[in-house]
This record gives structure tokens, sequence and C-alpha cells, in this order.
């Protein structure tokens, strides 16, 4: 069964080509050429999520699974949300929305955040979503080399490292994305 991961993001297809089961061939949006820009234009992230899915399924023809992640940290009211790849700018720059998240955060006791990721699922003209959570806190300094975004400064509830001093597996098995699409594949599977 071929399905469509909306992204060009590298890092997303590598966590997610990790857990998904041999008999799905991924195909990213490199694969199927489509290089516009997706709106994105939702309020929400599950709104992103289906704006995304049901573009590529309307647009290219394919079954298709898009996910949007939003990290809520709560003295910040639950910002950057739905806004944190446009942080601290347009360029969807990670250096820039880490500094502009801790440059927010100084001074604040409270450091707790979530990443929260949405897929949804575009299939057989239905569209069913799928949400994962990993409950965290932000560090006051980076440290780790790997992931990607903001997890230098993600350190999820229980642990010592940061998202970006753990493995892809340790991520995955507890992080907000990993959750998702293990939902998803429950549900593929049925
Ligand atoms: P999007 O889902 O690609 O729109 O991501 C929104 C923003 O959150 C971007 O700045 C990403 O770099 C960041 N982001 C998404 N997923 C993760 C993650 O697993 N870890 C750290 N940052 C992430």
């Amino acid at each position: 069964m071929q399905l469509v991961f909306a992204t060009h993001n590298q890092n997303k297809l590598k966590e997610v080509k990790a857990v998904l089961p041999t008999h799905l061939e991924l195909l990213s949006l490199t694969d199927i050429g489509c290089y516009e820009d997706i709106p994105e234009t939702a309020n929400t992230i599950e709104g992103n999520a289906v704006l995304k899915a049901t573009y590529v399924k309307e647009h290219y023809g394919y079954d298709c699974f898009a996910d949007d992640t939003g990290l809520e940290v709560i003295a910040l009211n639950n910002e950057p949300g739905v806004y944190s790849a446009r942080y601290a700018g347009p360029e969807n720059n990670a250096e820039a929305n880490i500094n502009k998240l801790l440059l927010n955060l100084e001074g604040k006791e409270d450091r707790t955040a979530r990443f929260k990721t949405t897929i949804a699922l575009t299939s057989n003209g239905v569209t069913n979503l799928f949400t994962g959570i990993c409950d965290g806190e932000i560090t006051e300094t980076l440290r780790g080399e790997k992931g990607f975004g903001y997890d230098p400064v993600f350190q999820p509830e229980g642990f010592v490292e940061t998202f970006a001093e753990m493995t892809l597996h340790q991520k995955n098995q507890i992080g907000h994305r990993g959750k998702a699409i293990r939902k998803l594949i429950g549900f593929l599977s049925k």
C-alpha cells in the first residue's frame, strides 16, 4: 500500500520510517513531485494537519497523512503552539526560535511544556485524526546535537536527557510523533 507522508522534512521521514510496517510504502512530497508551499493557514494544529493531508489528496490523488506539531509552554500561555515554526519569524529558523523561547522564559520558574503532534490521515474519502502528547520542560541551555527544531531544549518528563541527547529510537518510544504514529499504525492495521 502506497501512502504519502506530506513532508519534505528528512528528520520527520526518518522518525516515521523507523516505526512504519514494511508493507506500507512511504512516499514523501519530494517523491510525488509536490514542491509548492501547502497552505498552513488554520489556527489550530489539527486544522493545519487536515489542510495538508486533504491538499495532497485533492491535487495529487494519493491517500495521505500529514502531521502538525506544536510546542506548548505553560508559562507562555501555551505559546508558541500552532506558531512554533514561525515563532521568531517566517523562515522557521530553529536557532532563532530557541533563542526567543529562552529569552521569553527568563526569570520564569515554571518551565513545563508539552509537544503535541496531530496526524490527519485522508483515505477512502474520510479524514481521521491521531494525537500524541509528550510532557516535559524547557531547559535553561541547549544540550545535544541530535534531532531537530526545539529538541536541544526539550527534556521529557522522567528523563535527564533532552530529545537532542537521545537516539532516534528513544525519542520515538516516548515522543509525541511516535505516539501519534503508533495510533495511526493501529488504525491502518485494522
Ligand atoms: P511542523 O509540524 O513541521 O510545522 O513543526 C512546527 C515547529 O515545531 C517547527 O519549528 C519544527 O522544527 C518544530 N518541531 C516539530 N516537531 C518537532 C520535534 O519532534 N522536536 C522538536 N521540534 C519539533
